[in-house]
């Protein structure tokens, strides 16, 4: 039998888990990895189906099995796992029994953030920061005979471990040994029970613990049960945030109190994603969350004698049928592509033979061609530039594999855009353009009575900043700081059933944006409030835009409309985007923004 694991856009981790699994039935196997997924060939399907229910670990990326005809030969390249611990190892963890009992380096070759250890490809011990370190001979054997940990690179254990130190003002308290460490993570506990701050630096990046909500905090799920008491979850938003990927989630609060206490009533939700957020949640499950920040200070810190390399955090939106990454690199990144060999830069990142991960990894780099959308940041004779919007755009089409239907996708960034797009045929079919240089006077030669109305505003409000983009000058018109965050934030928090219309019109092509300033003045001065007029603006754009695509999208004929971009990625816009155009299209192994670009670039 050929069984294909549906696996979207990467999963390399999904591929070790599998082989593990294969391995540990004792059947004969082949195993590959294709566009469509991971594809496992086995003599019998038992005790591999009996082990693949009980073993494999839900993933965002992993949409089910099903049987196959065709059997790929190629094998992935190594990259490190930037995921949370799997069920195994926490089981290892939690057990007193085990070795491994309460160490917070506990992995496998098919979990964990691997990445924070990883120098350069290739991925091997030696290009980690774990090379100095070498297995004990219980380590070794298990290298040999555990399937799960077969030729891992990161593979450690009390016995050959990385200390990890407590320090309390001038104490410090070091673990070697299970002992220890279970020691290590009650005394922290029992310091946050005492109300004390703890810093701890986690696989994941510092991290600013307290047992109290804070201004500002998020919220790190101890408890899971007290947890949905506290928060409004959808069932599949609830399920996402356990996936091995563990993204962060926007969430409501029930808790009056908790509101008050970090300032709002949507939070940061997440669950623990490496050993020391586990082991610590474990001495404290009789609270419903630990509350964080990233960085901060704290009366007593948890380290280790190693920096690990940190990926930005992923947040993950579910808005109706819609789910996609906002942002983030962690749980997505190094990303594996089988069916991609050309070479592309975009910002930070670089895909190169199939594997996309920052550029400072790769080390040197030999391609024939690259292609990037950033003029003069490549210095190679033969670089080839597209379009970042329409790159964005390609790559939701590839994803959903509607690469060669009629297509007419809008790119919602820095740059406000509409293409069309048509297999190889692309062209951009609008460029909403710039905000005015003169804003102020822009507004006020408007029509009668707009300079009346610049005057009116500036006595009572301050004048209008003539720098900043388009939402920090918004924001300042509304009375929001913070640029794009602040809006949406701000937006989030509407309890509403619908909002003003915000004047969104184009004039001879180009978008009137003194026209959308003096819209959202005269509610200003008229009294509304900034929450209404954050949301009316999301809701007001979402409604122009989809509104337009529609009808350009009809004129064309064309069969998909996709979107893009770092401000389409919020709630108000998109419910309101998908109520006009219920099929709308987004990246959903790729953030919004940024990196999917390199995937749509090379297509
Ligand atoms: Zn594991
Ligand atoms: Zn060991």
């Amino acid at each position: 039998v050929i069984l294909l694991f549906r696996v979207q856009g990467g999963g390399r981790y999904l591929f070790d888990r599998i082989e593990a699994l294969a391995q540990m039935a004792g059947l004969q196997y082949t195993i590959a990895m294709g566009s469509e997924g991971i594809y496992l060939q086995l003599d019998a399907l038992q005790p591999f189906a009996e082990l693949a229910e009980r073993e494999l670990y839900t993933s965002l990326f992993f949409h089910g099995i099903t049987a196959s005809h065709e059997m790929p030969d190629t094998r992935p390249p190594e990259i490190p796992a930037s995921i949370a611990p799997c069920p195994r190892c926490l089981k290892e963890m939690s057990d007193p029994k085990s070795r491994r009992y309460s160490y917070p380096f506990t992995s496998c070759k098919s979990c964990s953030n691997q990445y924070a250890f990883f120098l350069q490809y290739p991925y091997k011990r030696s290009n980690t920061l774990l090379g100095a370190i070498k297995p004990c001979s219980q380590c070794q054997e298990e290298l040999l005979s555990n399937p799960f940990r077969r030729d891992y690179p990161l593979i450690s254990c009390p016995a050959c471990n990385i200390p990890v130190a407590l320090r309390d003002g001038r104490r410090e308290f070091w673990a070697n040994s299970s002992q220890e460490y279970k020691q290590l993570f009650s005394m922290a506990a029992q310091a946050l029970r005492e109300g004390k701050r703890l810093v701890v630096q986690t696989l994941n990046g510092e991290r600013s613990f307290s047992i109290r909500p804070f201004r500002g905090a998020k919220l790190l799920i101890a408890n899971l049960e007290r947890a949905k008491r506290e928060l409004l979850l959808l069932p599949q938003e609830l399920q996402a945030l356990f996936t091995i990927e563990r993204p962060t989630l926007f969430a409501t609060l029930s808790n009056e109190e908790i509101r008050e206490a970090i300032g709002g009533s949507i939070a940061t939700v997440r669950a623990f994603n490496d050993g020391f957020t586990y082991l610590l949640i474990r001495e404290l499950w009789d609270h419903p969350f630990l509350y964080y920040e990233e960085s901060g200070e704290g009366e007593l810190s948890i380290d280790f004698p190693l920096t690990p390399n940190t990926l930005q955090e992923s947040h993950y939106l579910i808005s109706k049928g819609l789910s996609l990454f906002t942002q983030g690199e962690l749980g997505l990144l190094p990303k594996y592509i089988p069916e991609n060999l050309k070479s592309a830069v975009v910002g930070d990142h670089l895909l190169h033979q199939g594997i996309i991960d920052r550029i400072q990894r790769f080390g040197r780099v030999e391609a024939e061609e690259i292609t990037t959308c950033e003029k003069g940041i490549v210095e190679h004779p033969r670089t080839v530039i597209k379009e970042k919007g329409e790159g964005a755009l390609r790559s939701v089409a590839r994803e959903h594999t509607v690469e060669d239907r009629k297509s007419i996708g809008l790119f919602f960034s820095h740059r406000w855009q509409l293409y069309y797009l048509h297999g190889e045929r692309g062209r951009r079919v609008a460029d909403f353009g710039d905000l005015p240089t003169n804003l102020s006077h822009s507004i006020s030669t408007l029509r009668e009575g707009s300079s009346k109305l610049l005057h009116t505003f500036s006595d009572r409000f301050g004048e209008l900043p003539e720098s900043g983009d388009f939402w920090e000058r918004a924001g300042a018109v509304i009375g929001i700081e913070g640029g794009y965050r602040g809006v949406v934030g701000r937006a989030m928090e509407f309890g509403g059933k619908g909002g003003v219309s915000i004047d969104c019109r184009l004039r001879e092509g180009r978008f009137e944006y003194e026209s959308l300033f003096a819209s959202l003045m005269s509610y200003r001065v008229g009294g509304a409030e900034s929450t209404l007029l954050a949301y009316s603006l999301l809701e007001s754009l979402a409604d122009f835009f989809s509104q337009l695509m529609g009808e350009v999208g009809r004129d064309l004929e064309v069969e998909e409309y996709l979107l893009a971009g770092k401000y389409a990625a919020n709630t108000p816009f998109l419910s309101r985007f998908l109520r006009n155009i219920p099929s709308l299209k987004m990246n959903r192994a790729y953030p919004a923004d940024g990196y999917n670009c390199l995937y749509g670039i090379t297509s």
